[in-house]
C-alpha cells in the first residue's frame, strides 16, 4: 500500500506542473473510450427495469429510457466525459472500496463515469451507470466525503429506488384522479399548455416528498456500506454541509466587485451597476408562489437535516487516512478541468464569477489569473462585433440574483474598459506565473486600451520574465 500510494503521489506532482503550464491542454485529454461503448451498448440491449411492464405502460416509460441513452451518447460526443486521468483513477478507487466491501449486496458490479460537468452532481442509475462530476469532486473537503457521495448514489442502486419511483409515478399516471384532469385540461378551449404545465409541477412536487423518504433510505444504508472501508464516517458525512452551501459562486461575485474594481487605479463606477432596462425585467414579476415552488424543487434538499440525522447515527469516527493530501490534487486538477471545460463553451461570465470564488477559497487559484485576461479579452472582441449579449445573456431562466448585478456590469463595459481589465489582471499575475501564451491577449489589449501608462507598466512586467517580448 505505502509503495502505491508513493508511486501515484509522484505521477500527480509531474503531472500537475505540466498541467498549469498549458502543455496539456484541454484538447489533449482522453474522451474517448472502447469500453464505454460496449458496455452502453449492452446495457441498453437489457433493461431490466422494463421487463413485466404492460404494453400501456411500456407507450409511457420507453420514450423516457431511450432518450436516457440518448443523452448519454450525446454527452459522450460531446466530449463532457473523460476517461485515464488522475481522477478517473481516484474516483475508481473510492467506489471499488466501497465495492469490494460490500460485494454480497450488488447484482451487478456498477460502471463508473467521470463526466466534466459544473454541477455539483452525482447519480447512479436504473442499471448500474454511474456518473460523478468534476464540479462535484473539487468542492468536496476529502476523499471521505466524495466516498459518502458515491456511496449514497450506490444505495439508490442496491435498493432499486428508480424502480420505486416509476411504480409510484405509474400510480400517479394511471390513478383516475390524474386521468380526469388530463381530460379535463384537453376539453378546455384556452391555457391548455399552461394548466397542463401546472398539473406536471404539481406531479413533481408529490413526487419529490416521496424521494425524501428515498433519500434518508440511501443516506442510511451509505453509512452501512462505509463500514467495513477505509473511509471516516464522521469526516464523510459533513459533505452534507458542503452541499448546503451550493449557490456560492454567484454569491461571491457580488462580494467581490468593489473589492475588484473599486480600487484607485480602477474606481467602480456606480453607473456600471445600473441596468437601463430593469423595468422591464420579466424575473421581477415572479409571484411569491413561483418562488415557492422553485424553492421546493431546489437539487439538495434538506441537506443540514439530513445531516442531523446522519451524525446522530453514527458514533465518532477515528479512523485515519494519509490520502487526504493527495485529494487536495485531485480537487486542484478537478476545478481545472471543469474550468477549461466551460471556457471552452464560452460560458465567460461564469466562468469567472467561479475563478473569483476558487481564487478566495483556495491559495492555489492564484495561476487563474491568466484565464482572467483572456476572458476579457474575449468579451472585448464580442463588444466591438455588438455580439456581447449572445456571449453572455443579459436574461436568461433563473439567473440567481447576485448573478445579474454582474452580467449587468459586463454589459456597461465599453470595448476598452475589457482591454483595460485584462490588462489588470495581467499585471496583478504573479512573475512566476507568467505564460508565454499570454503575448497574445497583451497585444490584442494593447491594440484597444488607450491608458498608455497601464500599457507601459505591463509592458515591463512580462519583459521581466520574456526578455524577447516585442510590441
Ligand atoms: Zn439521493
Amino acid at each position: 500500500m505505502g509503495l502505491k500510494m508513493k508511486k501515484s503521489i509522484k505521477i500527480i506532482a509531474t503531472v500537475l506542473p505540466l498541467f498549469f503550464s498549458g502543455i496539456i491542454s484541454y484538447a489533449q485529454l482522453i474522451y474517448k473510450s472502447d469500453q464505454f461503448d460496449r458496455v452502453i451498448e449492452e446495457k441498453k440491449g437489457d433493461v431490466q427495469i422494463l421487463e413485466g411492464l404492460s404494453k400501456e405502460q411500456l407507450n409511457i416509460f420507453k420514450p423516457h429510457i431511450t432518450s436516457y441513452f440518448k443523452t448519454l451518447e450525446y454527452n459522450y460526443k460531446d466530449s463532457l466525459y473523460l476517461f485515464s486521468t488522475e481522477i478517473n483513477k481516484k474516483v475508481q478507487d473510492i467506489a471499488e472500496s466501497i465495492y469490494n466491501a460490500n460485494q454480497d449486496r450488488f447484482t451487478q458490479k456498477p460502471f463508473f463515469i467521470l463526466s466534466t460537468s459544473d454541477q455539483p452532481n452525482a447519480f447512479c442509475d436504473f442499471n448500474g451507470i454511474m456518473v460523478v462530476n468534476t464540479g462535484l469532486i473539487e468542492l468536496v473537503d476529502d476523499e471521505h466525503q466524495l466516498a459518502f457521495v458515491i456511496a449514497h448514489e450506490l444505495a439508490h442502486f442496491i435498493l432499486k429506488h428508480a424502480e420505486t419511483s416509476m411504480s409510484k409515478a405509474l400510480g400517479v399516471l394511471g390513478s383516475s384522479e390524474f386521468k380526469g384532469k388530463i381530460k379535463e385540461i384537453k376539453r378546455m378551449e384556452y391555457n391548455k399548455v399552461k394548466k397542463f404545465e401546472n398539473l406536471m409541477k404539481d406531479l413533481a412536487i408529490k413526487t419529490s416528498s416521496h424521494s425524501r423518504e428515498l433519500e434518508s433510505d440511501a443516506d442510511a444504508l451509505a453509512v452501512e456500506l462505509l463500514k467495513n472501508t477505509r473511509f471516516n464516517l464522521s469526516k464523510a458525512i459533513k459533505v452534507m454541509e458542503v452541499l448546503e452551501e451550493v449557490d456560492w459562486f454567484y454569491e461571491n461575485v457580488q462580494y467581490n466587485l468593489s473589492a475588484l474594481y473599486g480600487t484607485s487605479e480602477f474606481p467602480l463606477d456606480n453607473i456600471f451597476l445600473t441596468d437601463p432596462d430593469k423595468g422591464f425585467s420579466f424575473f421581477q414579476q415572479q409571484t411569491e408562489k413561483e418562488k415557492k415552488l422553485q424553492d421546493s424543487l431546489h437539487t439538495h434538499p434538506d441537506c443540514a437535516e439530513r445531516y442531523k440525522t446522519l451524525q446522530g447515527s453514527i458514533s465518532n469516527d477515528s479512523k485515519t487516512s494519509n490520502e487526504d493530501e493527495l485529494f487536495s490534487n485531485i480537487k486542484e486538477l478537478s476545478a481545472d478541468i471543469t474550468l477549461k471545460r466551460l471556457l471552452k463553451k464560452r460560458a465567460l461570465a461564469y466562468s469567472y464569477s467561479r475563478i473569483l470564488y476558487l481564487e478566495k477559497n483556495q491559495n492555489w487559484a492564484k495561476e487563474y489569473q491568466v484565464y482572467k485576461a483572456n476572458i476579457f479579452n474575449q468579451f472585448s472582441e464580442a463588444q466591438k462585433k455588438h455580439r456581447l449579449n449572445s456571449l453572455c445573456p443579459k436574461k436568461s431562466p433563473n439567473m440567481p440574483e447576485a448573478f445579474k448585478e454582474f452580467v449587468v456590469f459586463i454589459h456597461n463595459q465599453s470595448v476598452k474598459d475589457f482591454a483595460k481589465h485584462a490588462l489588470v489582471h495581467i499585471l496583478n499575475t504573479p512573475i512566476e506565473l507568467l505564460s508565454k501564451e499570454l503575448a497574445d491577449d497583451i497585444k490584442q489589449a494593447f491594440e484597444v486600451c488607450e491608458d498608455e501608462a497601464l500599457k507601459i507598466k505591463v509592458a515591463s512586467h512580462y519583459k521581466r520574465k520574456f526578455l524577447d517580448f516585442n510590441f
